[in-house]
């Protein structure tokens, strides 16, 4: 029997452990497995790049997120992140919205106050709760680079619904692949309609998200894997529905995003997931 664990012991030791520190479960500072950023595992559907030239598809990559930037209308074009179940923490949010530093210096830093009476919500793209393993990684879906003008309903209700209904996902053994941005310029807050706010900061007219449903740790997408996909007006009266009455393929959303996403997933299985509209259970 000693001997026996001892064996096993070893086996542990030195067989599983290495693969098991390897594991991008254990890597919540960078995220990658087998050097695979997970948070764009599904690819760049904008091609953004990091060259400063590149200023409204300006590619920024961070340990919680990545996000294709425009800075013409000083908000994300869209954000892309990955969740599991080591993401889903107890730290508490603690609402320290800041500018991002990280910006090229003599771009515009939008600031919090810059939405402050103007009838929008400062809406996160990757949302707080995905994040909350510790302080850090947390107070970091807090820069203003992760955020866009959303109206109330769409922010509070319908686009918060999804998110919840994410995460039980998350808690019933999948992982999922998020990305989610804007579309068109114009929306409804509070105060009635816009199309910018404070330092030009556009409104988008739309809100989009997909989301990649995959049993944990299994790392593959095939033609059956479910893909949930939204379209929603930024609108107050967006709250009239519920989420999932907003499903629609995500070939909708490439045609008016002219977008590819998925497109680090097989072309043939590209066709058949992106032309389905989810059905599946929604809460
Ligand atoms: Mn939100
Ligand atoms: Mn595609």
């Amino acid at each position: 029997m000693k001997r026996r664990l001892s064996i096993l012991s070893i086996v542990v030791t030195f067989v599983l452990l290495p693969f098991w520190n390897n594991g991008y479960s254990q890597t919540h500072s960078s995220r990658t497995s087998s050097g695979v950023n997970l948070n764009m595992w599904l690819g760049n559907p904008s091609n953004a790049t990091t060259d400063t030239i590149n200023q409204d598809n300006y590619l920024m990559v961070k340990p919680q997120y990545t996000l294709s930037y425009n800075n013409t209308k000083h908000i994300p074009n869209w954000v892309s992140w990955h969740v599991d179940s080591t993401d889903l923490g107890d730290f508490k949010r603690n609402d320290r919205f800041q500018s991002d530093n990280t910006l090229p210096v003599s771009w515009y830093h939008v600031k919090p106050s810059d939405y402050a009476g103007t009838g929008f919500d400062k809406g996160h793209q990757c949302p707080s709760a995905d994040r909350t393993y510790d302080s850090a990684t947390n107070e970091a879906t807090f820069l203003m680079t992760n955020m866009i003008p959303q109206a109330p309903k769409n922010n509070e209700i319908v686009w918060k619904n999804l998110e919840d209904y994410c995460r039980t996902l998350v808690q019933s053994h999948n992982e999922l692949y998020i990305i989610c941005g804007v579309s068109g310029q114009g929306g409804i807050g509070k105060k009635g309609a816009a199309s910018s706010i404070k330092k030009g900061i556009v409104v988008p007219a739309q809100t989009w998200k997909i989301i990649v449903v995959v049993p944990s740790k299994l790392h593959v997408v095939t033609d059956s894997t479910r893909v949930i996909s939204v379209l929603i007006p930024n609108t107050q009266d967006c709250s009239k529905q519920r989420w999932d009455q907003y499903r629609v393929s995500i070939d909708s959303i490439e045609k008016i995003t002219k977008y590819d996403f998925l497109s680090s997933v097989p072309v043939a299985i590209q066709k058949v997931i992106e032309a389905r509209v989810d059905n599946g259970p929604v809460n």
